[in-house]
């Protein structure tokens, strides 16, 4: 139940595995909040994206986070991770709270 066990990165809408850094990790905390977690941090229930833009609309449209969280994602979750990629295109990981 820790989720230590190592398991390959899945972009949910590209199905491709990454290394981790190159993933951005959202999460359904155990309060069932959705939330972008660029730190990999966080507690609960994780689903990754490539943090490009082309699987980020690709998973808009498939609602792929909502699948992936066994729960349902509010769309601006997609718009939210758009803005933060674009802000942070140079320096994602370092910038980054
Ligand atoms: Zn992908």
């Amino acid at each position: 139940m820790t989720g230590k066990r190592k398991r390959p990165r899945t972009c949910v809408a590209c199905r491709c595995e990454s290394p981790k850094k190159a993933m951005l990790r959202v999460v359904r905390t155990p309060e069932g909040e959705i939330v972008l977690d660029p730190t990999g941090k966080r507690q609960g229930r994780g689903a990754y994206l490539c943090t490009n833009r082309e699987c980020i609309e690709l998973a808009k449209k498939r609602d792929c986070l909502s699948r992936a969280l066994k729960t349902r994602v509010d769309p601006g979750i997609y718009e939210e991770i758009i803005v933060l990629l674009e802000k942070d295109n140079d320096g994602y990981h370092q910038n980054i709270r």
